[in-house]
């Protein structure tokens, strides 16, 4: 959506090839929680925040990945996003898309920058006028299949009809492939990571099947961080405002709101692996589009006992931790003195109206990281380190970025802002810098070759 304008409003003649029946892809599913470096709304709120701030708190994030995960990431782009994420949310108010909150997430945004939109719809009522434009055209229910590529530059694209026919284009200026992740393949998610984790459950659309990860890398793209298919406990962050998370022993037993990866650590470390959210009647009813997408269904009772002895908790256990987090919600401080969660002013909602509901804590993924490595200019980089010319990604789609979701609000803000420049990019069929140290070859090989020679030396 947001390649589309930026590409319409340069002039571009723009065809939009669209999988599905209408545009908005994850975004009108998400939970709607962007982050935005120097943003207005931080200026009227009298937040102060600066590029550096932000990549600090980006490094201070990836770097936890790194433990786990072979993670490559591009400070240039982290740094293109911050410079250029304020005037997204200045594009998206401008359109109509309305922010309700500012959602403080301290222990990874470390200045208060994530606001929460209103209504996920928004998005695609925002960029719909876009798609009427006299130099846009929108082939929906159109699947992008193949890229064609000579000498090194893309020159066509192939994609299979709504009636099954194949389609052809000649491409002048460029490509920009924002077809998303991989979420829903689990056959190219298990060649990067573990059977669970590839069979584990996504919340978003189908669609994203990594197509464009295969089209480019049949041309030589990079792919990079593949294996970065990120746990997490498949629950809204929106959901989780109203909820507590309990154990067999009725007990809670983490920071229901805190780093993703945490959370899953904190779920695997309890008997059984087995937890459950409670919420009460008002958010069940104030939630249910996102109850509804839970992937186990909620446990139902009339009161907290007989739930407890329905989903196997200890009851006495269960009373007191609603219990004391109604308490906790009923004073004035906003931070739980258990476990150090932060809960907003508005999202003060104690767990009182019957009858109340269980959800099973599932493990699932719905950010994967891989995607094709690429330059300033959002255009996608060779194995060798070259550009491609004519070929431009963003989004989910695009690696060297999406490590940041684990600070949250990432993923959104990350596409509507690097989706409009490789959008304007792709219009002006412009070229970016190549970044030194990026490439698996090049700079890397004399350093190599002379090590072996040191070694040689030592052995001689
Ligand atoms: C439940 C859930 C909650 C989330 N909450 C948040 C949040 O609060 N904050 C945040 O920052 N992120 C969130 N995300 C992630 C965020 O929604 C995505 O990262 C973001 O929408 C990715 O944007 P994108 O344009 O790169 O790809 P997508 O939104 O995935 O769109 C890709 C589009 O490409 C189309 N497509 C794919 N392959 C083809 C093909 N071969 N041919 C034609 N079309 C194709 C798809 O149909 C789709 O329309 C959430 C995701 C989920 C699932």
């Amino acid at each position: 959506m947001a390649a589309t304008a930026a590409a319409a409003a340069a002039g571009a003649e723009v065809h939009v090839i669209e999988a599905l029946d209408e545009i908005g892809g994850n975004s009108v599913w998400s939970t709607g929680y962007m982050a935005f470096v120097n943003s207005r709304a931080q200026q009227e709120a009298g937040i102060e925040d600066s590029v550096d701030a932000f990549i600090s708190d980006a490094e201070a994030s990836i770097d936890l990945l790194r433990d786990h995960y072979p993670v490559i990431t591009d400070p240039g782009l982290l740094r293109l996003f911050a410079q250029h994420s304020a005037e997204t949310y200045d594009i998206l108010v401008g359109r109509g898309v309305r922010f309700s909150r500012f959602i403080p997430r301290p222990l990874q945004h470390r200045t208060t920058r994530m606001l929460a939109v209103e209504d996920m719809m928004g998005f695609r009522r925002a960029f719909e006028p876009e798609f009427s434009r006299p130099n846009v055209r929108l082939f929906t229910r159109t699947i992008a299949d193949r890229l064609v590529s000579e000498d090194g530059r893309v020159t066509g694209l192939v994609a299979r009809g709504a009636d099954g026919g194949t389609l052809r284009w000649n491409v002048r200026k460029g490509v920009v492939l924002a077809s998303g992740g991989y979420q829903s393949n689990p056959e190219l998610r298990a060649r990067h990571v573990p059977g669970y984790l590839a069979r584990a459950p996504y919340l978003g659309i189908d669609t994203c099947r990594g197509d464009a990860h295969l089209m480019a890398g049949a041309i030589g793209a990079d792919l990079i961080n593949m294996g970065l298919v990120l746990p997490l406990v498949i629950v809204s962050s929106s959901f989780v405002e109203d909820c507590i998370a309990v154990n067999r022993d009725g007990r809670r037993f983490h920071d229901e709101a805190g780093p993703y990866e945490r959370r899953v650590e904190a779920l695997q470390a309890q008997p059984d692996r087995c937890a459950f959210y409670i919420v009460d009647d008002e958010t069940r009813q104030a939630k249910a589009q996102l109850l509804a997408q839970m992937p186990e269904p909620p446990v139902s009772a009339p009161d907290l006992g007989r739930l407890a002895v329905t989903i196997g908790v200890d009851p006495g256990e269960l009373q007191t931790s609603v219990a004391e987090w109604n308490e906790f919600l009923a004073g004035t401080s906003d931070k739980d003195s258990r476990f150090g969660r932060v809960v907003l002013p508005g999202g003060r909602r104690q767990i009182v109206k019957p009858p109340f509901h269980a959800v099973p804590m599932v493990v699932g993924s719905n950010f994967v990281s891989g995607g094709m490595r690429v330059n300033d200019a959002l255009q996608v980089m060779d194995v060798f380190g070259d550009p491609i010319a004519g070929l431009y990604t963003a989004g989910d789609a695009a690696g060297g970025f999406n490590p940041t979701a684990e600070l949250g609000g990432m993923r959104l803000s990350g596409g509507f802002t690097l989706g409009r420049l490789a959008g304007e990019a792709a219009a002006e069929g412009r070229s970016g810098h190549v970044r030194e140290g990026t490439a698996p070859k090049g700079a890397h090989m004399p350093s190599m070759i002379g090590s072996r020679i040191a070694l040689q030396d030592v052995r001689d």
